[in-house]
C-alpha cells in the first residue's frame, strides 16, 4: 500500500492541518517561502520543511511532492499564491474537487449556486441607479477588504466612488445589518455525512475598533474609512435554535454542488453569513475549503466534542477522511 504524506503551504491554517495530520499518524511536509519558516520550526508539526524562494518554484517542488507520495491540502493562501488556474493543472494529489474552484471564484456563478441551494443572499445592484437602501461596495481583489466602503444611498455612492478612479471591478451589495457568523462544515463523500465543525467571527482592522471611538471623536478625527483587513478569528457558539436552519443550509449547498459540479463539494467548507435581529441568515460568500476561522479549534470545538472521542480539529478531520479513504480503497473519491 502507498504510504501517503500530508503537505501544505506554510501560512493560513497550515499549523492546524499539519498537527491534525500528525495526530492521525501521517508524516507531514510544510512547503514554505523563505523568511516565513519560523512558526513551522517553533511548533513541531512538520516532519519536513521544503523551502522556496518564490511561489513560482512551486511546480518544481511539486515533482518532489509527487515522489514523496504527498497529498496537498489547499487553503486560501495556497489558492491566492499559486493562482486558481495553476491549481487546476497540478498533478500532485489534491484534497478537494477542483471543478468547484470556478464556481467559487466567479461571483455570478457562486451566486447562482447558492441561490439555487435556497440560501438567502444580500441583494446585488447591477447599476448605481438601482441603489435604494444602504450598500457595501466591494472591490474585487481588494487585499482583505481594504478599500470597501458603505454608502447610504445613490448620492452617497456617487460621491464615494469618485475616490476610486479607474476601478471598475466592484460589486454593489445590500448592506445587511446584523452580526457576522462564519459556519464551518465538513462533508464526507465516503460516509455521505455532513458535520457542523465550528463557528467563528472575524477580527478585522479597523472596522472592529471603530466602536471604541465615540461618534463625537470620529467626527473630530480627520478621516476614518472602515476597512475589513483580517487580523484574526474569534471562536463562537451559536444559539442552539439556529442549528436546524444552519444544518439545512449546509445540506442544500452540498446537494446543489452535486448538480453543478459533479461529484460536488466535499471536505471542509464555510458559509460566510450575517445574521439579522429577525434571525434571518444571509450568506454573502462561500469558501469551498478549510477556512482560517477553524484555527481557534486546533484542540476541537464544542461541536466536535459532541461527536468524536478525540479532540477533532478540521485539519484532523481532513486527515481522518484521507485515512478512511486509504483503508477502504476509495482515494478516487477524494483526490483530484
Ligand atoms: P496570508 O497567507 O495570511 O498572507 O493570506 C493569504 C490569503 O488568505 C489572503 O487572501 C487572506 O485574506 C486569506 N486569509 C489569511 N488568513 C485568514 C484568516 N485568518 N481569515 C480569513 N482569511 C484569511
Ligand atoms: P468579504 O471580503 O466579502 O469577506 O467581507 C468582509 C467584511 O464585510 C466581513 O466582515 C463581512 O462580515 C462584511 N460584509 C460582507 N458583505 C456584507 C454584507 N452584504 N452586509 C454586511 N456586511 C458584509
Amino acid at each position: 500500500m502507498v504510504k501517503h504524506k500530508i503537505a501544505t503551504i506554510g501560512s493560513h491554517s497550515a499549523l492546524q492541518i499539519l498537527k491534525g495530520a500528525k495526530d492521525e499518524g501521517f508524516e507531514t511536509i510544510c512547503v514554505c517561502l523563505k523568511g516565513k519558516e519560523k512558526p513551522y520550526k517553533m511548533f513541531p508539526v512538520a516532519d519536513k520543511i521544503i523551502m522556496m524562494n518564490s511561489y513560482d518554484e512551486f511546480f518544481e517542488v511539486e515533482k518532489q511532492l509527487i515522489k514523496e507520495n504527498a497529498v496537498i491540502i489547499p487553503h486560501a493562501s495556497f489558492i491566492a499564491y499559486i493562482g486558481p488556474d495553476k491549481v487546476e493543472k497540478l498533478q500532485v494529489p489534491y484534497f478537494g474537487n477542483k471543478k468547484i474552484l470556478n464556481w467559487e471564484s466567479n461571483r455570478t456563478m457562486e451566486r447562482q449556486w447558492l441561490l439555487k441551494a435556497g440560501l438567502k443572499m444580500p441583494h446585488i445592484f447591477n447599476t448605481p441607479d438601482e441603489i435604494d437602501r444602504p450598500v457595501i461596495v466591494k472591490f474585487h481583489g481588494a487585499g482583505g477588504g481594504a478599500g470597501y466602503f458603505l454608502a447610504k444611498h445613490k448620492r452617497d455612492f456617487a460621491k464615494k466612488i469618485k475616490l476610486h478612479p479607474g476601478e471598475e471591478d466592484y460589486v454593489i451589495q445590500e448592506y445587511i445589518l446584523g452580526v457576522p457568523c462564519y459556519i464551518h462544515y465538513f462533508y464526507s463523500p465516503i460516509t455521505k455525512e455532513l458535520g457542523v465543525m465550528s463557528f467563528d467571527k472575524r477580527y478585522e482592522s479597523n472596522v472592529d475598533s471603530l466602536g471604541r471611538v465615540s461618534a463625537r471623536d470620529q467626527i473630530a478625527l480627520p478621516k476614518i474609512d472602515p476597512s475589513y483587513v483580517i487580523v484574526g478569528n474569534l471562536p463562537l457558539v451559536v444559539r442552539e435554535s439556529l442549528l436546524p436552519k444552519i444544518i439545512e443550509m449546509g445540506e442544500n449547498t452540498v446537494k446543489e454542488s452535486q448538480n453543478i459540479a459533479p461529484p460536488g463539494l466535499f471536505g471542509p467548507f464555510c458559509l460566510e453569513c450575517v445574521i439579522t435581529p429577525d434571525q434571518e441568515i444571509y450568506c454573502f460568500e462561500i469558501s469551498a475549503r478549510i477556512v482560517a476561522g477553524t484555527n481557534p479549534f486546533t484542540n476541537g470545538s464544542p461541536y466536535t466534542w459532541l461527536k468524536y472521542d478525540v479532540p477533532m480539529s478540521t485539519g484532523r478531520r481532513i486527515a481522518s477522511e484521507i485515512k478512511l479513504a486509504i483503508k477502504e480503497d476509495k482515494t478516487d473519491l477524494i483526490f483530484y
